[in-house]
């Protein structure tokens, strides 16, 4: 039996008083919040479902936040905000709210238990498994949702302190591509951009990108735009952002590498380049053009169903423009071959000199609140800090700035998310602790994971609610708070750290992320290894001084209440400033982060799509964004009644009216659709916004993964959801 730990103990104030906890004084009561109220009662908040990261005004009564509505003050989103936004104090008061751990007893029923026999179970049981399989037998998967100090402390806690190694996030699912080809072209995982480019660009493109339903605040920015500019949209599906686009080119699913190499070669072709850039920030050009060159428009008009006529226009279009801007979400990103399809993109800006300034860039929009938190400081793939596990430098950097003995620092990144799936399966990983995330209904080939999750010795489970699909798999469940319950810093998809606070108070006795890691920490007997992380602000000076010198240097930001007053502040900030300019951009000098200060073309021969349509499976599953109301499995969008009513409740299929008469579909019939991996049933929706041969299932049902294929990009090992292969039968 693990005894109580000895620190500092303070009572938990708003549960039953049953347990004393090595906790921050921030946890009890309400935080920052009193403080920090403005003369109307208001204090801004950052939103935590996308990575917009819109400000949001809380509306404060005897302490606690009782309304939402949008800050028309904050740089990003001036004023707007989408449904959810609106309704992101609806899901912390849902009934079914984790309240108290729980832990399965022998008959299989999970019991409720304080956290002193939550924590005793969790670090006896994991150590029990590194005891018998190995230090490296248990793993993580984590979360763009929490806050950046919240995945800091877990990151370091589980390899420094835990002894572990194999960890990685539900960001793996969305925006491990981006990095991986920010870090390899620019030398850092480091986006462009800044929103005003949304409204300085005179041609936008949009590659596999939705933003009128994925990002809806953003494309309100582009509805500012000024200039009447050409908006270009790339993409299968004739989505809501296409059909209010100039041009929509509707190429075949996963057509869109050899597409960017088309365009790339009638650029060359053209002398429509911007020599100078070239010669002066880049490098690896020539090899570049030579294999461009390969990429006739005859061929490429082949390959993605366009004309020829199309991609001349569309090269013409980026050669005419003044200030070209690219954007691609997840259509690029879930992808068999996503790395080299993002750093087509980046090819493009840069042999055209679209990047550096107002209204251009190479610009991947992020998915969650705080994926790019996830990318800089979850400590899984790179060294917390945008650091490397490999450079002893960054070894030693690390080891100084928190205190952690070297040797405690690995010496390789972990294993990715499918490849802790394939821990699991072949019996090398035997505890999994969960951290908001739902992976039995996000993870590609749903069927295939959940029959592994009977394998593990041992289920955590740490979320806001136990009825989420991976949550009652748990064999222990931890209550956490949700966003709003608690203090912290998101960095949205213009690098904008935003300031999170604790507007209302947690549900019985769920804690903080940062707070359950605390204890772990203290349980588990390390604790005095985090004694300086005493409070998420304490955590965000920590992550200050780890970025001293990287390109993502914040030590110019002073504090929390610095990020108050600013409104969010973009990175780098080195140089402490009280109101640094609110639209900063990089790279406007020409210089890159590789060592040689230039940026690389890379590129590499398309593959064919893994899982091609055949006469058995004739059809080309699509998956995405639904509606602005989903967010992604539901677990806190489901929990609204006004979201619940923007979306259809049951799961439909777009098919094409050539497709559904062939097959005597009428609309909203149901119709069974299956994969080589599973079936499901949908109501038919008729639309020409799928191409005949193509359907489109949305991603935020539970049944969507069932057809879904385990493929991955050999360089981010990113899943494709994007594109395999299903029939269509109606049913009677
Ligand atoms: Fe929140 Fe994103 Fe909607 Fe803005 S656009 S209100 S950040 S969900």
């Amino acid at each position: 039996m693990t005894t109580k730990p000895k620190s500092t103990l303070l009572r938990l104030w708003h549960g039953p008083l049953t347990q004393d906890l090595v906790l921050h004084p921030g946890e009890f009561g309400l935080g920052q919040v009193p403080a920090r109220l403005k003369p109307d009662g208001t204090t801004t908040v950052v939103c935590g479902f996308c990575s917009t990261g819109c400000g949001l005004n809380a509306h404060v009564k005897n302490g606690e936040a009782i309304n939402l509505s949008a800050d028309a003050s904050y740089p990003v989103n001036l004023g707007m905000a989408c449904p959810k936004g609106w309704e992101a104090l609806t899901p912390l008061t849902a009934p079914d709210r984790g309240t108290t751990p729980l832990l399965r007893d022998a008959g299989g029923q999970p019991r409720p238990v304080d956290w002193h026999d939550a924590m005793t179970e969790f670090c006896s049981r994991m150590k029990a498994t590194q005891a018998r399989h190995g230090a490296h037998s248990i793993a993580f998967l984590g979360t763009g949702q929490i806050c950046t100090e919240e995945m800091a402390l877990l990151g370091c806690l589980f390899k420094f302190g835990m002894g572990a190694l194999h960890c990685d996030s539900n960001t793996r699912q969305c925006m491990a591509t981006s990095h991986v080809a920010y870090k390899q072209s620019f030398g850092y995982d480091a986006p462009p951009f800044t929103y005003a480019d949304f409204e300085e660009s005179d041609t936008l493109i949009f590659i596999g990108s939705n933003p009128c339903i994925a990002h809806p605040i953003m494309w309100q920015r582009v509805l500012r735009n000024k200039k009447s500019p050409t908006i270009i949209v790339v993409d299968p599906r004739k989505t809501e952002t296409a059909m209010a686009a100039t041009r929509h080119y509707a190429i075949q699913p996963k057509s869109d590498l050899t597409l960017l190499y088309g365009i790339a070669h009638l650029l060359l072709e053209n002398d429509w380049i911007d020599r100078a850039f070239i010669e002066k920030s880049t490098t690896h050009f020539e090899e570049f053009a030579r294999f461009a060159r390969q990429w006739s428009p005859d061929k490429v008009a082949a390959e993605t169903g366009l004309s020829v006529a199309d991609l001349h226009d569309f090269a013409a279009a980026i050669h005419n423009g003044k200030a070209v801007s690219f954007w691609w979400t997840m259509g690029v990103n879930q992808s068999h071959e996503s790395t080299r399809a993002a750093q087509a993109i980046i090819n493009l800006a840069l042999m055209t000199g679209n990047i550096g300034r107002p209204g251009t860039g190479a610009n991947s929009i992020t998915g969650q609140c705080n994926a790019m938190g996830s990318r800089l400081y979850a400590n899984i793939s790179g060294l917390i800090g945008g650091h490397d596990f490999k450079n002893p430098l960054h070894r030693a950097k690390v080891s100084a700035t928190l205190g952690v003995p070297d040797e405690a620092i690995p010496t390789e990144p972990s294993w990715a998310y499918d490849q802790i799936v394939d821990g699991i399966r072949d019996g090398t990983i035997k505890g999994l602790w969960v951290i908001a995330t739902n992976s039995s209904h996000s993870w590609i080939h749903q069927d295939a994971f959940n029959e592994i999750l009977g394998k593990l010795d041992f289920l955590v489970v740490q979320d806001m609610y136990p009825t989420t699909e991976t949550a009652r798999r748990a064999d222990l469940f931890l209550p956490a708070a949700g966003w709003g319950e608690k203090e912290g810093t998101f960095i949205n998809s213009e690098r904008r750290f935003g300031l999170v606070k604790k507007i209302r108070r947690a549900p019985g006795i769920a804690l903080s992320d940062f707070s359950i890691c605390k204890l772990v920490a203290e349980y588990w007997g390390c604790g005095e290894m985090f004694a300086r992380w005493s409070s998420p602000e304490a955590a965000f000076q920590l992550i200050k001084e780890l970025s001293k010198n990287q390109p993502s240097d914040i030590t110019g930001i002073a504090d929390y209440e610095h990020l108050d007053r600013a409104g969010g502040i973009q990175w780098p900030l080195a140089a402490p400033t009280e109101s640094p300019p609110q639209e900063r951009r990089l790279f406007a000098d020409g210089k890159f982060y590789h060592a040689d200060g230039k940026a690389r073309f890379l590129f590499d021969p398309p593959r064919p799509m893994p899982e091609p349509p055949d006469a058995g499976f004739p059809f080309v599953l699509l998956t995405g964004r639904g509606t602005s109301s989903q967010w992604h499995t539901g677990s806190r969008t489901d929990k609204s009644d006004v979201l619940r009513q923007l979306s259809p409740a049951n799961i439909y299929v777009e098919i094409n009216p050539r497709d559904a008469r062939r097959l005597r579909i009428a609309p909203n019939r149901l119709v069974r659709v299956r994969s080589r991996r599973g079936e499901l049933t949908a109501t038919a929706f008729i639309t020409p916004q799928v191409q005949p041969g193509q359907v489109f299932i949305p991603m935020h049902y539970a049944e969507t993964n069932k057809l879904t294929f385990a493929v991955f990009d050999p360089h981010s090992r990113q899943p494709s959801y994007k594109a395999c292969a299903v029939q269509i039968q109606p049913l009677k």
